[in-house]
């Protein structure tokens, strides 16, 4: 009898825990056994006594997020291993590069570390914590990456507050780990932006869009580009490369289109195509009519949960439907959503009842996808949450 809690499910709600889904709910769970509290490793059992996984155990609706399959001692050697996998894709994948320092190390379950994620910036690590299990070791966690990745780590700064979700007792304050820097300028394909860890969203850039800023690169030449919801103006700057002949960008925080502006400065001094808004979104949209020929469209996700899907794809619909019925002649769309609850095919039904109600003739030209320092573990669907789509509109 190992010194674990015991967490036994109910009869017949072990199935997808046998297909490999690293989340346990707690409607599955019919009794545990033992002491447990939140951030603690527990075992999970079938109601006939047969092993199932071993994971980091928490009150809320995701119950236990499992780390492992088989009866595995969760030591220095396990997490060392999990972090080893996660570098030795990254580097495998070929971004890692003069030009390129900004790419995510660790996806989460991507990566088999559910509650994990890690998203370097020339050299600094910034670590986010989504379970107190992964938060409570991460000195431990920190001090095996320096080991891995030596010289190709300079800090690690712990940016959790205010993802933990019970904080049981925890007082997750953010900070260096390891190192210090006040050095905030990245690069991503040549690009310079700063990274905004302290007060910025997620860890401080959406990392996540990278391949599909420079497909948009080749799009933008002599095209008068509209950038919604640009936050520190990623796909900007990538236009303004292209060749683009104007670029516009908006967000609705003003503290976004300042960060915007820095960026596109950094990288294009005194360059007059570019202007920035601090606008609504929609209402923005109400009046572009033949203004633009490139549109991006990267909202905040609209749904975070289930039960506001309806409302989240009427939002995806009026946006798109904005933007099909003012685009010029010949224009394209960038369209994207980030919620893990709308499927990729419901995006793709919310987009064409938005072109359908323009009457206009639109074309697919790309379906986007996140890039693969994102990687979406075949087991656990919901890790794929990134979907685009480039149109022609005629
Ligand atoms: N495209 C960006 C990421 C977008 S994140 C990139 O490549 O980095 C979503 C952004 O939408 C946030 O910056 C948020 O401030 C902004 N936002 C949210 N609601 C908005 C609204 N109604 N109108 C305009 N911007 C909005």
């Amino acid at each position: 009898m190992s010194n674990y809690a015991k967490v036994i499910l109910k009869s017949g709600k072990d199935q997808s825990i046998r297909r490999f889904h690293p989340w346990i709910f707690s409607g599955a769970i019919k009794k545990i056994l033992g002491e447990v509290k939140e951030g603690d490793v527990v075992h999970v059992y079938d109601n006939k006594d047969e092993f199932l996984g071993m994971g980091h155990y928490q009150p809320g609706s995701i119950m236990v997020r499992i780390l492992s399959f088989t009866e595995k001692e969760p030591d220095d050697k396990f997490w060392f291993n999990k972090l080893q996998q996660a570098w030795e894709l990254r580097k495998s994948l070929g971004l890692i590069s003069e030009s390129n320092n900004t790419y995510r190390l660790v996806h989460a379950e991507g990566d088999g570390l559910s509650g994990l994620i890690i998203d370097m910036y020339n050299g600094i690590a910034v670590m986010q914590s989504h379970s107190l299990g992964m938060w409570l070791i991460r000195e431990k966690l920190a001090a095996m990456l320096k080991e891995l990745m030596g010289d190709n780590l300079k800090a690690i700064y712990d940016k959790s507050e205010n993802t933990l979700p019970f904080m049981a007792g925890a007082d997750p304050n953010n900070a260096f780990l390891l190192g210090d820097s006040t050095e905030d300028i990245a690069m991503e394909y040549g690009l310079k932006f700063k990274v905004d860890w302290l007060k910025g969203q997620k860890t401080g850039f959406f990392v996540d869009q990278r391949e599909n800023r420079k497909l948009l690169e080749k799009y933008s030449k002599d095209r008068d580009v509209l950038n919604m919801f640009c936050y520190t103006g990623g796909f900007s700057f990538y236009a303004m490369r292209g060749g683009a002949n104007l670029v516009h960008s908006v967000d609705s925080s003003a503290r976004a289109i300042d960060l915007t502006r820095e960026n596109v400065e950094l990288n294009f001094p005194g360059d007059k195509r570019h202007d920035a808004f601090a606008v609504d979104a929609f209402k923005y949209l109400e009046d572009i009519k033949d203004k633009y020929d490139l549109i991006i469209l990267d909202p905040p996700a609209f749904a975070k949960h289930k039960n506001v899907l309806h409302n989240a794809l009427q939002g995806y619909k009026k946006l798109n439907a904005k933007a099909f019925e003012q685009i010029r002649k010949g224009g394209i769309i960038f369209t994207f959503s980030c919620s893990q609850v709308v499927t990729r095919d419901m995006f793709r039904k919310t987009v064409f009842t938005a072109a359908a109600q323009s009457g206009r003739f639109v074309r697919i030209l790309h379906q986007l996808e996140q890039p693969a320092d994102h990687p979406v573990n075949i087991y656990h669907p919901e890790s794929e949450y990134l979907k685009g789509l480039v149109l022609y509109v005629e």
